[in-house]
């Protein structure tokens, strides 16, 4: 095995790993700190007066990862491709 396969390997292997990491991380921790509010909740109001309401986060301080975001529309596309499917089946 020379230098230059090795290192092919290595460049189409490490976006694979890198995917395959994140998908992990989506599936064992979904949600992420709000970067707004810095997982507060609580942002200052346009004047700086008053706190109120993360809009982001709904005042939660955490949001969803884009990657979960993902994941969870194509499982709904999933299973409405599956009661479909179930449907057609039981109108034969
Ligand atoms: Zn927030």
């Amino acid at each position: 095995m020379t230098l230059t396969t090795l290192l092919t390997i290595a460049i189409i292997l490490a976006p694979v790993l890198i995917t395959l990491g994140y998908i992990r991380t989506c599936h064992s921790r979904p949600f992420k700190h709000c970067g707004r509010c810095q997982g507060t909740g609580r942002v200052r109001s346009t004047f700086g007066l008053s706190m109120r309401e993360c809009p982001p986060c709904q005042g939660t301080g955490r949001r969803l990862r884009t990657g979960r975001h993902v994941l969870n529309y194509a499982r709904r596309i999933r299973q409405a491709h599956n009661a479909a499917r179930l449907h057609d089946d039981r109108r034969r």
